[in-house]
């Protein structure tokens, strides 16, 4: 100890001291290994060490939902020429997903050359739109400018807004260069709009709450994070924390009670359902679909089958990036009782998963059930046969 930390510091050697107090923090975390014993050979990497499970236990590979699905965060390529719509329709009819809504944001000129497009192919019964919104450079008479086209879009065709991305809230910034925060009054007149028009809207707030956390050894996502410098937001300088963003995004919710939200990915909350469950209970305009989220429901199999199965009518299916050879990975952890399983992605987690086991009642309102309750008109002939 240095005499001047003895008695009573002064302004300038606080400095020092705030540093050395914050920097240990992560040196321990990343120190923390040292519980267990020193290898007598070198230890691999995180990247080399790939253990095989010996585990036998019976497998159910599950190549098709067991009901038809409709997918509500669907990212097929722009549907605006024959092609790509049959060759995504074979794909959909392989896993049995009867009904896509495309939620790559589209709007006016762009929107509508897909709606026609889809038509002229015949397969009108098979996708829906959802409508993006020009969130860029909000001042004032923004809102106003973005409900008429929003209104204009509907009047086209769409049946929703959406994929808002989490640009909103963490790029977006406003006409005088300030963030965007997502309550932003200027929007309250969108939100407004979208719950006149009866129309869900779909948003994609933050990302994992490991991302805004500190990249040390104790992060679940390290590994990703390592990978994808993207991905990180622990610069407060830079970023708005992630409590930040879910107090915003509930505010905004709170204010709007008469409009349907639908949040992407369980609202990021799937490693802490009960946080979910209270936002369900609170808002019961409030949806959530399990786009990307498979890595905690899997490793929860018995909490997470209690909480779909009490609120079943809230819970919406949706795989994000369109990747046909993940789809069964859903499948299998819904629908089974499979143990200790690879998940498609080693990056998200480290971890097996495990079944859920879904009774039918709950699978068909994921599926298919509630998305046809909050979508206007949502085609169901592809549905039938259930
Ligand atoms: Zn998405």
């Amino acid at each position: 100890m240095t005499p001047s930390t003895r008695g009573r510091p002064l302004l300038s050697d606080l400095g020092p001291i705030l540093l050395f107090l914050a920097v240990p923090v992560a040196c321990e975390a990343q120190r923390r290994p040292s519980q267990f014993r020193q290898p007598t050979i070198p230890p691999p990497t995180i990247l080399e060490y790939q253990p095989q499970s010996t585990l036998v236990v019976p497998e159910h590979e599950v190549p098709r939902a067991r009901f038809p699905v409709v997918d509500v965060h669907g990212h097929p390529p722009t549907l605006d020429d024959r092609e790509t719509i049959e060759r995504v329709v074979h794909e959909m009819d392989r896993l049995n997903i009867g009904v896509m809504v495309q939620a790559r944001p589209s709007s006016g000129a762009e929107l509508q050359s897909q709606l026609d497009a889809v038509r002229a192919a015949g397969y009108e019964d098979r996708f829906v739109f959802f409508a993006s919104l020009d969130l860029s450079d909000v001042g004032p008479g923004s809102g106003a400018r973005i409900a008429a086209q929003l209104e204009a879009d509907v009047r086209a065709g769409a049946v929703g807004i959406g994929e808002i991305s989490k640009a909103f809230g963490l790029y977006h910034t406003k006409r005088d260069g300030s963030r965007l925060p997502l309550d932003d009054p200027e929007l309250d007149v969108v939100w407004e709009t979208a719950g006149r028009l009866g129309i869900p809207v779909f948003v994609h707030t933050a990302d994992p709450p490991e991302f805004f956390q500190p990249l040390d050894y104790t992060n679940e996502r390290w590994l990703e994070l390592a990978l994808f410098e993207r991905r990180r937001y622990m610069d407060r300088e830079r970023f708005p924390s992630f409590e930040q963003l879910m107090v915003e995004r509930d505010r905004m919710i709170a204010k709007h009670p008469g409009t349907t939200w639908i949040l992407a990915h369980m609202g990021w909350h799937t490693h802490d359902l009960a946080r979910l469950g209270r936002i369900f209970d609170e808002h019961p305009n409030v949806l959530a679909e399990v786009g990307a989220v498979l890595y905690d429901l899997g490793r929860q199999p018995r909490f997470a089958r209690d909480f779909f199965e009490r609120y079943s009518d809230r819970i919406l299916f949706g795989k994000d990036s369109f990747q046909p050879d993940e789809y069964p990975y859903y499948w299998r952890v819904f629908e089974t009782a499979d143990e200790y399983f690879d998940y498609y992605r080693d990056y998200h987690a480290f971890w097996k998963l495990y079944g859920m086991d879904l009774p039918d009642d709950v699978l068909r309102a994921m599926y298919w059930e509630n998305a046809a309750r909050i979508i206007p008109g949502l085609p169901t002939s592809a549905l039938s046969g259930v």
